[in-house]
C-alpha cells in the first residue's frame, strides 16, 4: 500500500511492465510518444495519434475497477500461502459486489500461466486422480440420495530433484485415464528425454523419447515411493474444500492454474506478485462471456 499510494503509481508501474524500453505504440511501428495529463495513465503515439491506456489489450482491458485493487488482489494472490476466495477478496479489498470480486480473480488464475513458460525436466512424478466438484447451488458435502457430488479427472507432475526434493509441477483437467490421454499430458508437460516416474499404470508406457520408470513395489502403497504428486494431490484437495468449499467443474483448470502457480513460486512469494503483473500485461483480455461460457 505505501509501494503504490494511488492508481497513478500503479499506472506508472505497469507502463514500466509493459514497454519496459519505453512506449511504443500497439498500432503502428513508432517508439515514440508521450503521457497525457488530460486522461488517466494513457499515451499517445507521436507518429499515429493514437490513444493507448496502459491496461488496454491487457487482462485488465476495459477494467471498471481502481488499478490499485488489482494490485491489493495481485498481492494477496501471489503470497497468502492459501490465496482468497472471492467473498475474502470483496471484503478485505472492499469491491462492490462478489461477482466483480470472482471476475477479478479469475482474470488473475489467466495471469497465472506464462504463455512461454518451459515444460518439466528429469525426474518427474506422474499420476492421475479424481477430484470432487461441487455444483452450482449444493455444496461438495451432503447429498444423501441425489448426490451433487461428481468426479473430474485432472493428471499431474512434479519434478523431483537429485536431492529428493519437488520442483516445478504441471496439472491439467483431463477428459478420462485412456492410455492416449496420458500420453499426450506426459508430451505437453515434459521435455523430450525425461524420466517419467509411475506407480506402474500401464497407460504410461512407451510415451515416445520419455523414458518410463514404473515402480510396482508389491502392496506398497504408492504415496511411498511418489511422495512428492501424492502431496500435491492432497493439498490440492484439501485447499479446494477449504477455501472454495469444493470446486466448479467448468472453472477446475483454472483453480488447478493457481495451484500451480503458487507451488512453482513458493520460495519467492514477493517476486510472484511482479511475475502475475507481468504475464497480465503480456496476455489479451478476457472478457466475462469467454470466461463464463468457454469461448
Ligand atoms: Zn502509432
Amino acid at each position: 500500500m505505501r509501494r503504490f499510494p494511488d492508481d497513478a503509481a500503479c499506472a506508472d508501474h505497469l507502463a514500466r511492465k509493459r514497454w519496459p524500453k519505453g512506449f511504443r505504440c500497439p498500432v503502428c511501428p513508432s517508439e515514440k510518444g508521450w503521457k497525457l495529463d488530460a486522461k488517466p495513465w494513457t499515451w499517445e503515439c507521436a507518429a499515429c495519434h493514437r490513444q493507448t491506456s496502459v491496461t488496454s489489450g491487457t487482462i485488465m482491458h476495459r477494467t471498471h475497477l481502481p488499478l490499485r485493487t488489482w494490485f491489493l488482489a495481485s498481492h494477496l494472490v501471489a503470497t497468502h500461502s492459501n490465496g482468497i476466495s472471492a467473498l475474502q477478496l470483496q471484503t478485505q479489498a472492499g469491491i462492490g459486489s462478489y461477482k466483480t470480486a470472482w471476475f477479478l480473480l479469475h482474470r488473475l488464475r489467466k495471469s497465472m500461466v506464462a504463455p512461454d513458460r518451459d515444460a518439466l525436466a528429469g525426474v518427474i512424478e506422474v499420476d492421475e486422480s479424481s477430484i470432487p466438484f461441487r455444483t452450482q447451488h449444493e455444496p461438495v458435502a451432503g447429498g444423501q440420495g441425489r448426490s451433487p457430488i461428481g468426479k473430474l479427472a485432472i493428471a499431474g507432475a512434479v519434478e523431483v530433484y537429485d536431492d529428493g526434493s519437488p520442483g516445478r509441477i504441471r496439472l491439467s483437467t483431463i477428459p478420462d485415464f485412456k492410455r492416449p490421454t496420458l500420453h499426450g499430458f506426459v508430451q505437453r508437460v515434459s521435455l523430450p528425454g525425461s524420466m517419467i516416474s509411475t506407480d506402474g499404470n500401464s497407460g504410461y508406457d512407451g510415451v515416445p523419447d520419455r523414458l518410463h520408470h514404473a515402480q510396482v513395489i508389491g502392496k506398497m502403497p504408492a504415496h511411498v515411493f511418489m511422495p512428492w504428486i501424492h502431496r500435491v494431490f492432497s493439498n490440492l484437495k484439501r485447499w479446494g474444500l477449504g477455501t472454495f468449499h469444493g470446486f466448479r467443474k467448468h472453472y477446475l483448470q483454472a483453480y488447478l492454474d493457481e495451484f500451480a502457480f503458487r507451488w512453482n513460486r513458493r520460495k519467492w512469494r514477493g517476486a510472484s506478485f511482479e511475475t502475475l503483473l507481468g504475464i497480465g500485461v503480456r496476455i489479451g483480455p478476457m472478457p466475462l462471456k469467454v470466461l463464463v461460457t468457454g469461448g
